[in-house]
């Protein structure tokens, strides 16, 4: 191998894109991770994608990502959420073979070019006098130079789970957990702290009463997740739905103290989208049926995931309670659930690139910043390995804004925000999610994936030949005309105007599609599919879409106005203290970001203005 360019540890969802990431800019990269047979391994549910989530598989995939491609093998039912409602609140899902994601995974990683996959252990990172990051330490003793190196470690930072009252270090059940790299950081000076997060026990698949259940099926036309248009790998299944009974909250009311999650035993918080059955069952007390979704964890597989009832409870405490529940009675668990508490990096350590601002050269992506899911974590790796690639080029680095990308939205709220609690993506916590929707994610940004270089051939191919007959046919649309009179002639009621409407402009009238129009116009009918589901959309929604492109062009201006990192915040007249130590913690990249920060009133933000124009004027 050449000298390695960018390292990256840890081969879950953040490393493999990050490694994928750095390689596709043509870096030569290696990944290094625990075992090669965990990688791509999904630590809970089998399942990828959802509401926001969904939207992040579609970025990573219109980037060049693995993820989307890799669910498309494994996926097993797909599903996409909210169907009926608006297209930025929809969420493509899908249940997933975990076997066959890993392999999905792993061929992905081989078939990349200037990328090697290392077995080991990573104890430490070699600093030079600067601060500067060019390496690391394995348990071994070896070391190896790099230009960057991207930590990726997941849960494994000082992990400790939780089953009742007894604690075992690991990074995952099975797993030994990292103890080095948080010696590491400590030394180094990055602020950490604790989360947690938890997983239900696992079913045998035989044991449970399938025929007293309710079956929930996938879309009868599943639609995969990549635009690379390379269809669904797999035979697609069903889940079945149950759910728990007055006498399993019984069970766990009367062993709460026995809960690590109740009994003190945690130090950080856990993720509040995503509780434990203990918190279910405690916050909403008036509730007497929580459902659960029995996801099946593979085609070959006899293991079954009971889809919300995470828990810590002792495992005899974990066995009464599933026999409480209908269709589980006789259900036989495979491995108990668990919760596991770990260190991570205080994002607001981060620049918008994920690169640590006291460390030069080091890049941290997924859930060691603060966040959970699978998906959170490939967005991070995606943007952490392409700068830390750029960065070993000597490159400009590679920030999505909050208008371009969920994953920018994502990743403003982390270094600018922090995580108090897991962070999880959803569609809510972008203002410009008319415009972020999962359907348009490659138009917003493949064009960006391939002026970086980013981009396969075949991929800009796809691109090209989508957006060429997304404009072919708008052009199509307008040339064609129609009175209102002629209109009603063809069962479409206009307001009788006598204005003549052009295709685009009858389109966007709700009780309109394609369809209808093809059958006015036969020639409509050859635009294809991808691209009449993008016309119609533009269509419905261009009074909409029209006033944000407004919305964000203001956004952009003020994110033009960069904070400079070396800001002296004593310089400033007029800040409070609790402006100033925001300002401190946070150290905004933008005027924008900065706007977003608790504590930082209009005139806290009016004062940083006018002392960032006086800097200009001065210089
Ligand atoms: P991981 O997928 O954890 O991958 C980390 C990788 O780094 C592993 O391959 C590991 O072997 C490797 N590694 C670690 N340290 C080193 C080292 N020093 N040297 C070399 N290799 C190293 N998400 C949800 O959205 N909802 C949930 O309900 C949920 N529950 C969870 C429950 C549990 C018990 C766990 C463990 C995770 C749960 N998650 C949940 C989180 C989800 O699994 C993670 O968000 C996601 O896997 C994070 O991806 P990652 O790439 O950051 O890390």
């Amino acid at each position: 191998m050449r000298d390695i360019d960018v390292i990256v540890v840890g081969g879950g969802h953040a490393g493999c894109e990050a490694a994928s990431a750095a390689a596709r800019l043509g870096a030569s990269t290696l990944l290094i991770t625990h075992d090669l047979a965990t990688i791509g391994a999904m630590s809970c549910n089998p399942a990828i994608g959802g509401i926001g989530k969904g939207t992040l598989v579609r970025e990573v995939d219109a980037l060049g990502g693995i993820m989307g491609t890799a669910a498309d093998k494994a996926g097993i039912q797909f599903r996409v959420l909210n169907a009926r409602k608006g297209p930025a609140v929809q969420g493509p899902r899908a249940q997933i073979d975990r076997d066959r994601y890993r392999c999905a995974v792993r061929e992905a990683l081989e078939a990349q070019p200037d990328l090697t996959v290392l077995a080991g252990a990573v104890e430490d990172l070699v600093v030079d006098e600067d601060g500067r990051v060019g390496g690391v330490s394995l348990g071994s003793g070896e070391r190896l130079a790099a230009k960057a190196v991207v930590i990726t470690t997941g849960t494994f930072l000082r992990g400790m789970i939780h089953i009742g009252e007894r604690q075992i270090p690991a990074g995952r059940v099975g797993e030994s957990p990292a103890m080095g790299l948080s010696r590491t950081f400590e030394r180094l000076e990055f602020r950490l702290g604790r989360l947690k997060t938890g997983t239900p026990p696992r079913l045998a698949r035989d044991s449970i009463a399938w025929g007293r259940l309710e079956v929930q099926r996938g879309d009868e036309q599943p639609r995969p997740f990549s635009f690379l248009g390379g269809g669904i790998g797999a035979e697609q299944v069903s889940c079945h739905i149950t759910g728990t009974t007055p006498a399993t909250h019984a069970i766990i009311r009367e062993n709460l103290a026995r809960s690590p999650v109740y009994s003190g035993a945690f130090q950080g918080p856990g993720p509040r989208y995503c509780p434990s059955i203990e918190d279910k069952v405690v916050r909403f007390g008036d509730r007497d049926r929580h459902q659960i979704f029995l996801e099946p964890e593979g085609l070959a597989s006899d293991v079954v995931y009971p889809n919300g009832i995470s828990t810590a409870l002792p495992e005899e405490v974990q066995k009464a309670l599933i026999a409480s529940i209908p269709g589980l009675e006789r259900a036989e668990i495979r491995q108990p659930g668990y919760a596991i508490e770990y260190d991570f990096v205080d994002p607001r350590e981060l620049a918008p690139s994920l690169e640590v601002r006291r460390a030069p050269g080091l890049f941290l992506a997924g859930q060691i910043n603060g966040t959970t899911g699978y998906e959170e974590a490939a967005g991070q790796g995606l943007v952490a390995g392409f700068n830390a690639a750029l960065s070993a080029l000597g490159r400009p680095p590679f920030v999505l804004d909050r208008a371009e990308a969920l994953i920018g939205v994502m990743i403003d709220d982390l270094v600018t925000l922090g995580a108090s609690e897991p962070y999880r993506m959803f569609t809510s916590r972008a203002e410009y999610r008319l415009s972020l929707r999962p359907d348009n994610a490659d138009l917003r940004l493949t064009g960006l994936g391939i002026k970086l270089g980013g981009i396969g051939s075949e991929r800009q191919r796809c691109f090209e030949e989508k957006t060429g007959a997304i404009s072919a046919g708008k052009a199509r649309l307008s040339a064609l005309r129609l009175t209102p009179r002629e209109a009603q002639e063809y069962g479409l009621r206009l307001r009788q105007d006598g204005l003549r409407r052009d295709g685009m402009a009858l389109l966007a009238y709700r009780d309109v599609d394609l369809p209808r129009l093809a059958a006015i116009w036969p020639e409509l009918g050859a635009i294809p599919p991808e691209a009449a589901t993008q016309i119609e959309i533009d269509a419905h929604y261009a009074a909409y879409l029209k006033r944000q492109a407004r919305e964000i062009e203001e956004f952009r201006r003020e994110a033009a106005l960069a904070i400079p990192g070396d800001l002296d915040l004593d310089a400033i007249g007029g800040l409070s203290a609790e402006a100033r130590q925001a300002l401190a913690a946070a150290r905004p990249a933008t005027l924008a970001a900065a706007a977003r920060l608790p504590g930082l009133t209009p005139a806290a933000l009016t004062a940083l203005l006018v002392h960032i124009r006086g800097l200009a004027d001065a210089a």
